[in-house]
């Protein structure tokens, strides 16, 4: 049965990318019943990053992802941190050595960065010079008794070419001549990634490695180690990269592209990033772009996923957020914006009870991409000492707009009514009292109680303002 894995090194948040690797991992695990395993690739000692892999597990757990395997929940094959594995590669590099599959180099850094060097100047391709590969016994000793600790290589066989059939991409080869003798072991007994990721992946009974493109040039080593220690090869599937909008490399650094735990403290809804990593390299075939993680489960297969790069479309993913935010009752949506109230530390104004909330987070429902952006929209109804715009001050500019105003006013403060209907119908009052009407008759208000010719409905507006506010605004608009 289908075993698949998502192997993040923890050096930093959970990356976008990162997301949708995994996504296309759990999915095709999801929809063969297989099992979804996440291993956390830690040997890169220096580049780890305290709870970096508690933020990742946090991320997917938001995200509605379970995993079978893992190093939270432990499984069969654990441990699931490379780190806690080191003994495992260390029998395997024994293995490797039986086989003569692998031979000690004594090369120094300085000696390496040398050959680099060299290399540029001829205009080669660095490659390991393969100083140490054929190294006598005698010789082995003598650099040992100077005190140097080899590291432990791969020695590529000559004149080979290995050929594979990429799920994605279809048949891929390389050949073995353009390969250099790769660092299996580091000389401090820290496996790397090549070879760490065969034996765990052989131990771990994985059956489908789906990653992304840039590791599809580690494959030819990675299946050289899988043949030299009997393991039988995985399938590959190498997803297409994710492009920025002009269709360069993504990059961590783009501003329109954010870790996966901004997304949630402004308070996108998970649903909507998984529907919307989803479509970045596979397609569902129909016009249905919208589907929940279940649907995407029931319709997601490898046959589908693109060859080429993916765009991050930053309009579309507000357009999704937005559809998935419409969805939601406005009660639920009310309790999402409450957390932004106390992430940029808002207070209820005094008439803020009850129903108030909801109500006013109903008028904006339809302009919000996540809940963050309420803060941003909302505004108005939140400080009590309110100014106004520049465009609203033009509008207070003219004299019929004052006497509108005033004539609101008084009606108003003078109303034992405050619901949307009894405002209507002094508009209307005014409307025949004074002869105008459209933009002429509601603009003037909308400016003096929330100061700006923008916004929701203006009757639901004045009532969520409440009486007093509105009265107060309006008085100070016309001072
Ligand atoms: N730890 C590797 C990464 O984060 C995993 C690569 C793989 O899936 O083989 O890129």
């Amino acid at each position: 049965s289908v075993r698949v894995r998502y192997a993040p090194s923890p050096t930093g948040h959970l990356h976008i990318g990162g997301v949708r690797t995994a996504l296309f991992n759990y999915l095709f695990a999801k929809h063969h019943d297989g099992a979804f395993i996440l291993r956390i690739e830690d040997t890169d000692l220096e580049r780890n990053v305290v709870g970096a892999e508690d933020e990742m597990l946090d991320g997917f757990r938001w995200l509605g992802f379970e995993w079978a395997e893992g190093p939270d929940t432990g499984g069969q094959y654990g441990p699931y941190r490379c780190t806690e594995r080191l003994p495992i590669y260390q029998e395997h590099l024994a293995r490797l050595a039986k086989v003569g599959a692998v031979y000690p180099c004594y090369c120094t850094p300085e000696e390496l960065q040398a050959d680099k060097e060299l290399a540029a100047q001829d205009g080669r391709v660095a490659r390991y010079s393969g100083r140490c590969r054929h190294l006598t016994t005698e010789q082995r000793r003598a650099l040992e008794q100077e005190g140097r600790k080899p590291s432990w290589r791969f020695a590529i066989p000559p004149g080979e070419t290995i050929l594979f059939e990429d799920l994605v991409r279809g048949e891929v080869s390389f050949e073995t001549d353009e390969l250099s003798d790769f660092v299996v072991m580091k000389s401090n007994d820290i496996p790397t990634y090549q070879f760490q990721v065969v034996v765990d992946d052989a131990l771990m009974k994985i059956t489908h490695v789906i990653r992304g493109e840039e590791h599809l040039s580690n494959t030819p080593w990675q299946i050289l180690v899988y043949r030299a220690l009997g393991y039988e090869e995985p399938r590959f599937a190498h997803l297409p990269q994710v492009l920025n909008s002009d269709r360069k490399k993504l990059s961590k650094r783009d501003p329109n592209v954010q870790p996966v735990h901004v997304y949630r403290e402004k308070g996108y809804l998970p649903e909507a990033i998984v529907n919307f990593l989803a479509l970045l390299g596979w397609s569902p075939g129909g016009e249905e772009e919208l589907l929940s993680l279940d649907d995407l489960v029931q319709r997601f297969d490898l046959d589908r996923v693109s060859r080429s790069g993916a765009v991050f479309d930053t309009q579309k993913l507000q357009w999704m957020a937005s559809t998935y935010i419409k969805k939601l009752p406005v009660e639920v949506l009310t309790d999402l914006v409450r957390v932004q109230l106390e992430r940029f530390g808002w207070e209820l104004p005094p008439h803020g009870t009850g129903e108030w909330l909801v109500n006013v987070v109903g008028l904006y429902q339809e302009k919000m991409a996540c809940a963050e952006d309420f803060v941003g929209l909302a505004k108005t109804f939140f400080e009590s000492e309110m100014q106004l715009d520049e465009e609203a001050l033009q509008v207070l500019a003219d004299p019929v707009a004052r006497q509108v105003v005033k004539r609101y006013l008084e009606l108003a403060e003078s109303d034992t009514e405050w619901t949307p209907e009894a405002s209507r119908l002094r508009f209307k009052q005014i409307q025949s009292e004074l002869g105008v009407k459209g933009r002429q008759l509601f603009m003037p208000v909308r400016a003096a109680v929330s100061g700006t010719v923008h916004g929701p409905d203006l009757q639901l507006t004045i009532t969520c303002l409440s009486k007093p506010w509105v009265l107060e605004r309006a008085k100070k608009a016309l001072s």
